[in-house]
């Protein structure tokens, strides 16, 4: 089994289709919303073959082999990789497609990926279908969000959240698969609960770049005219490196609290204990706590297309200003 399918067994969307499934009952659409872009269209796939095939996605029958490679004729997914999904495209599936029968199913599929990507013209589209379905049809979308979808659309799907899985769940399922298991260990605590960002994090050297960027940082800030210097650094990141640089921050931070907590033992970063150890030393756990919550908020903020500057300053100053005000209590 694809280790995508052993992730959505995991999950009560899983769980709830099957149920559909079982007592005859599939609904005819389903909107999975999950964070984990990467796997969003594999997501979709497992769904499909859930749906389809006999077995409940067995992964070999004709059908689900076919799902696979996206060519199954009663399973079309739309749009095709790397293309954009527009109102046209909806709209010839759901006044033209949507009425062919079957060719050798029991019921068509329509796989819609990326649909927080649908403007409002194609969403009105989608929402006549959704209204009045055509017989033996089921329309599967996947979002990597739900808000920028019309309500009447949301309550017209039933909706299946493919939730965030702990790093150690996602190791379990990763550990024979990767050479290096004290990377693959600090992967799964970076991929912020996305099982489908382990692969690119892995083969990617910005994970153990900013991981070692994140307790230098730590370690040699100590006065104002610091901030220019890392600042500096941090804008010239692009938007995916600084979005490592955030998930490494986390970690990083974490594995502080748990030296301090006197938990050494529980640290990702095993290979880097020594600085984090003095890293330990040097700020109060109040600080740190503190900073915590700003790192939330910034990566918040630039998950809303926040200037990037400006949340490194932001994430820069809150250190420097938490440290002297904990340090002085
Ligand atoms: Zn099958």
């Amino acid at each position: 089994m694809k280790t995508v399918e052993k992730f959505f067994r995991k999950t009560a969307a899983y769980r709830a289709v099957a149920a559909d499934k079982e007592s005859g009952r599939t609904s005819h659409s389903y909107l999975i919303v999950t964070r984990d872009e990467a796997w969003a269209r594999e997501y979709l796939k497992a769904l499909a073959k859930l749906i389809m095939c006999e077995k409940g996605g067995c992964g070999e029958c004709r059908a689900c082999r076919l799902i696979e490679k996206e060519n199954y004729a009663d399973c079309e997914f739309y749009p095709k990789e790397g293309e954009k999904i527009t109102a046209d495209g909806i709209d010839l599936i759901v006044s033209e497609k949507c009425y062919v029968k079957p060719l050798e199913a029991d019921i068509r599929v329509f796989a819609i990926a990326g649909a927080e990507k649908m403007n409002l013209p194609a969403q009105n589209k989608l929402l006549k279908t959704l209204e009045e379905p055509p017989k033996n049809v089921c329309l599967i979308l996947s979002a990597t969000s739900d808000y920028t979808l019309l309500p009447t659309v949301k309550s017209r799907v039933k909706r299946l959240e493919i939730p965030l899985f702990s790093a150690e769940e996602i190791y379990a399922e990763f550990e024979g698969r990767f050479a290096d298991k004290a990377k693959l260990k600090t992967v799964c605590a970076l991929c912020d609960g996305r099982p489908g960002e382990v692969e690119s994090l892995y083969e990617n050297d910005a994970v153990s770049l900013s991981v070692g960027e994140c307790v230098s940082l730590l370690e040699n800030m100590k006065k104002s005219r610091d901030i220019a210097y890392y600042s500096g650094k941090l804008i010239k990141k692009t938007r995916e490196e600084f979005s490592t640089f955030l998930s490494a921050m986390r970690v990083v931070m974490r594995d502080v609290i748990f030296v301090q907590e006197g938990r050494a033992d529980m640290i990702v970063n095993s290979a880097k204990a020594g600085e984090i150890s003095a890293i330990a030393e040097k700020y109060r756990q109040g600080a740190l706590f503190t900073f915590l919550g700003v790192l939330d908020e910034v990566t918040a903020a630039f998950e809303g297309y926040a200037n990037q500057t400006m949340l490194a300053d932001r994430l820069l100053f809150a250190l420097l200003e938490e440290n002297y005000r904990w340090q002085k209590l």
